[in-house]
């Protein structure tokens, strides 16, 4: 596979601030830069959840299957309902979901039908059982209580043999699934699972179960990256922490580089860093380090490393736990999916009204953690979380949503409306 330079894609960066790269010039390049991994294998539809389909596929039959019933109660042919009041049939036969009745039924009868039940021949309309009055073999009803076509699922009315049922480039959710099965379909064409790997950088940190000596924290970062990666279904290849030191960092990029499709680190990528990260990643790959007009987050590397002809695509993420997180959803996230070969899918933003201020430069776009509620009128309002350090943790753990404020975004007064995205979704 050939990847192109970065220096292809930037090009267009001479016009911007170095110190401030705009969010979207950073996604759009990254968006240009990486490509979806090629292999297909085939899962099992039990095992296909979240996977990212890497083909169309096409309904083989009509679901349903016959035109049936959508309740329990009578079919007729609705000829008999034009000028009646009221009308009386003769109840001919009985048939359950899953029979069928052969018999063209004439004017003046009817069949009982139960939900799902094929309708029999001469058969268009369906009351229900609760809108008649039933006699020894025989039925009545208000001619008013229905009309042609009542109460009657039309054959491939859910899907049509040979319509696509599912895009190439849809990662399966749960309905997808049910979905596959009515069509019978046991297994899909899905893409290979994407292999990222992973670890933290610094000299300060430790691993949970050490000793925390003063002046160190324990590495968190790389727990949040396991569960934001997880959730996107990659596989992982956690690396652990990686010390500070130019021998460390390059064996840890190297055996990335040849295991994985991706390497995602944290730390050592700010501006007058001190410690060997950049000049490792520099030295390994085609890597630009971009101070990105964002908050929290403004440091940033990106592009690919290589060892023995393999290489990986590069998310330097920066060291703050905070900053981590809003990295990886804006800008790794998104890059991470197009690489498992999904189609573009942008986060949902609503408008949602301020409860109060908000205090913001423009310039920059700044990703403040929310709180989404409701107001007595149950109208949605947000507000957020307090403190914003790119350091406080407990801001993303306390929020539900993600405030956007764009770059052209001054100071928010309250009930201003503001963009939010959601944390939890429904599926
Ligand atoms: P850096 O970007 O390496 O300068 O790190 C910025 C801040 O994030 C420093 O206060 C680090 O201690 C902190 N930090 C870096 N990596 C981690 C990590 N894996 N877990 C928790 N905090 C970290
Ligand atoms: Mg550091």
């Amino acid at each position: 596979m050939s990847f192109p330079r970065l220096s292809e894609l930037t090009g267009c960066l001479a016009d911007y601030d170095p110190h401030a790269l705009p969010v979207e010039k950073a996604q759009q390049i990254i968006r240009e830069f990486v490509a979806p991994v090629a292999e297909v294998e085939h899962a099992a539809l039990l095992g296909a959840l979240g996977r990212v389909l890497a083909d169309d596929i096409i309904s083989p039959i009509d679901v349903p299957q016959h035109d049936n019933s959508a309740m329990d109660g009578y079919a007729f042919s609705s000829a008999c309902l034009s000028g009646a009041e009221r009308v009386s049939l003769d109840v001919v036969a009985t048939v359950l979901a899953g029979e069928r009745c052969n018999d063209e039924i004439r004017a003046g009868q009817c069949v009982r039908i139960m939900t799902g039940a094929p309708m029999p021949p001469g058969c268009d309309t369906v009351i229900p059982q609760e809108l008649t009055v039933a006699a020894p073999d025989a039925v009545s009803f208000d001619a008013r209580a229905v009309k042609a076509g009542d109460n009657r699922r039309l054959r491939g009315e859910d899907l049509k043999a040979g319509v696509p049922a599912l895009a190439k480039g849809r990662v399966l959710r749960p309905a997808d699934l049910g979905l596959l099965a009515s069509l019978g379909i046991a297994e899909v064409p899905v893409r290979r699972r994407l292999r990222v790997a992973f670890f933290s950088t610094g000299d300060e940190l430790r691993s949970i179960g050490q000793p925390l000596e003063p002046g160190c924290v324990y590495d968190s970062n790389r727990y949040s990256l396991h569960g934001m990666l997880s959730r996107l279904g990659c596989e992982l290849v956690d690396m652990g922490v990686v010390k500070d030191d130019p021998v460390s960092l390059k064996a840890a990029f190297l055996a990335a580089c040849e295991c994985a499709d991706a390497v995602v680190t944290t730390g050592g990528v700010s501006v007058g860093e001190a410690d060997y990260t950049k000049q490792i990643m520099a030295e390994l790959g085609d890597v630009t380090f971009w101070k990105i007009g964002m908050r929290p987050g403004r440091p940033m590397a990106f592009g690919r490393v290589s060892s023995n002809g393999k290489s990986a695509c590069l998310f330097g993420l920066p060291g703050n736990p905070v900053a981590v997180m809003v990295t990886f959803y804006f800008f790794a996230r998104n890059a991470l999916l197009r690489m498992m070969g999904a189609e573009d899918a942008p986060l949902p933003l609503l408008r949602v009204a301020s409860q109060s201020d908000i205090r913001k430069k423009p310039g920059r776009t700044e990703y403040q953690r929310g709180i989404l509620s409701r107001d007595e009128n149950g109208v949605p309002q947000v507000r957020i979380t307090g403190a914003q350090g790119s350091g406080i943790l407990r801001s993303m753990v306390e929020a539900n949503c993600i405030v956007v404020l764009g770059d052209g975004q001054g100071t928010v007064k309250a009930g201003d409306m503001v963009d939010v995205v959601v944390f939890e979704g429904l599926i």
